[in-house]
């Protein structure tokens, strides 16, 4: 059982700290509270204190204090998760906000990032060398949470997960060793924070490839009314058995302010010209929407696109959902009336939404389950429920919603035809996992063991404990 931090210990690692160190209390009003908001407002916990570090031997020295005196830990990266996985209640946060400098190198093609940088710092830096890198979809998330957990954006058909383009990181493990990890240094520690992250320290400083982006890109909503939900999945299936990997689409369920039903939203990506771009998805434009925001604009533009469904505030929560490679028309119909009745029979739910990753996997599943800790490789697509709500007595029904819908797509692709019966995938993906959706016992698949037992190696204590927790094993008992 770890400790919140008392009055006496925050004295005590005061004097430690170095004085480009800031360390909060919630004595110290305004500037407490906008350290320990978060994304979600029900992720927010009271800290017993807030660090705020600008160097890697800071993180250290902290890291160390936490693991002496047995302290309940949080580091915060962008403040994302809605789980409350980077807040503690009466312990200690490592708020990495401080640590958002990113460098890159046009000749290496190799993005240098802190750990507290969000994705923003790393799409704008990077297309001022002309380079791009696979990201996050919402540009406030942090690389650090999303990177940990595998990381999937609108690259990734063309050049796979976040972690398959992470060359090399620093990690403050749970001793408070600043440890370089990459192929040749440290090996066992980067397999597992290529996925299992959260698990393993504070990562510090991540180092990922980019690549050559000359051209602008086009993106944008595409949106229908729910009677063409079924030509628009058949001829997504369609589509998909001759991808191109430059394009992508999310498929999103949506009751935007004003709109009597909720309607049907296909967010495209095209790495390539408009006339490209309106030839490789004319199966939708042929389905005759009613709106079309989709247009050219800078890379970095893109994940810009989403922000104004993902704002700061409110009660949230988000459901990792898993739908089958060939989407079912049918269930894809049953998903968007169960969406359609809830939002109406609870608006205070209607800013929730239901969305489904349709992207080139061929990239993804090229890279073998055991060459890292993510695990999630399957021939199938994720998808996310993302709830939004104001009334927190609605926090357990809400999520429970969200949990229904979870397991239901669960058992649709267990179900299925395409369904091998292979466990060393994971279903659902780690990121959009939260505490709680107790979908399975095994979240990294067939790497779990070996990763329990890095976890006895680097962590035995358990203190970096809040994302998908790992029970450590001795290697001799297994
Ligand atoms: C609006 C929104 C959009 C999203 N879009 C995508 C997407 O396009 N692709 C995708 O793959 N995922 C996406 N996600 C999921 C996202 O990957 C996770 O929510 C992720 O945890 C967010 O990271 P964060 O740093 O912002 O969160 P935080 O809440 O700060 O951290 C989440 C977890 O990561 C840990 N952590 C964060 N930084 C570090 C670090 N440097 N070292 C060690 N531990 C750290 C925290 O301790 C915590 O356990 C999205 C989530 C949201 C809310």
């Amino acid at each position: 059982m770890r400790q919140p931090i008392t009055a006496q210990q925050i004295k005590e690692l005061a004097v430690q700290l170095d004085p480009s160190t800031r360390l909060l209390t919630a004595a110290d009003g305004d500037e407490y509270e906008r350290l320990i908001a978060r994304w979600a407002d029900n992720a927010v916990k009271r800290a017993g204190a807030v660090s705020v570090p600008v160097s890697y031997e800071e993180v250290s020295k902290l890291v160390k204090f936490a693991s002496d005196n047995k302290l309940d830990l949080a580091v915060r990266g962008g403040g994302h998760s809605t789980g409350g996985t980077s807040s503690t209640e009466g312990g200690l946060t490592i708020d990495l906000s401080g640590m958002r400098a990113v460098k890159v190198d046009k000749d290496s093609k190799l993005i240098v990032a802190q750990g507290g940088a969000l994705w923003e710092d790393v799409d704008n830096a990077a297309i001022e060398k002309g380079l791009a890198t696979v990201g996050g979809t919402v540009n406030h998330t942090g690389i650090g949470g999303l990177t940990l957990g595998g990381g999937m954006g609108w690259l990734s058909g063309l050049y796979g997960t976040v972690v398959d383009n992470l060359v090399a990181a620093k990690v403050v493990v749970a001793d408070g060793r600043i440890l370089s990890v990459s192929e040749n240094e440290n090996a066992d520690l980067f397999w597992a924070i290529r996925g299992a992250g959260h698990n393993f320290g504070v990562a510090v400083e991540f180092t990922l490839r980019g690549y050559d982006q000359p051209n602008e890109i086009y993106a944008g909503g595409v949106v229908f009314t729910p009677d063409k939900l079924v030509p628009l999945v058949e001829g997504f299936n369609t589509r998909m058995k001759n991808s191109d990997p430059k394009g992508a689409g999310i498929l999103i369920f949506a009751k935007p302010p004003g709109m009597p039903v909720a309607v049907v939203v296909v967010n495209v990506f095209y790495n390539g010209d408009e006339a490209a771009a309106r030839e490789y998805f004319k199966f939708l434009f042929d389905l005759q929407p009613v709106a079309i925001t989709a247009k050219m604009m800078p890379y970095n533009h893109l994940n810009t696109l989403l922000n104004p469904m993902a704002t700061h505030g409110r009660r949230k929560a988000l459901k990792a959902v898993t739908v089958t490679d060939h989407i079912d028309v049918a269930f894809v119909q049953e998903l968007y009336n169960d969406y359609a009745q809830q939002v109406e029979k609870n608006p205070d739910m209607s800013a929730s939404f239901l969305g489904i990753e349709i992207h080139d996997t061929t990239k993804m599943q090229s890279v073998p389950l055991e060459a890292m800790a993510f695990s999630n490789r399957g021939s199938y697509r994720p998808g996310i429920v993302g709830l939004e709500w104001t009334d927190p007595l609605m926090d357990e029904e809400n999520r429970a919603w969200g949990r229904m819908i979870q397991a239901k797509c669960r058992q649709a692709v267990i179900d299925s035809k395409e369904f091998s019966g292979d466990t060393k995938t994971s279903l659902e993906y780690a990121n959009y996992v939260e505490p709680g959706d107790l979908i399975t016992d095994k979240p990294f698949g067939g790497n779990q063991q070996r990763l329990a037992i890095l976890k006895h190696k680097y962590d035995p204590d358990v203190m970096f404990n809040k994302t998908s927790p790992i029970t450590p094993l001795r290697a001799e008992a297994n």
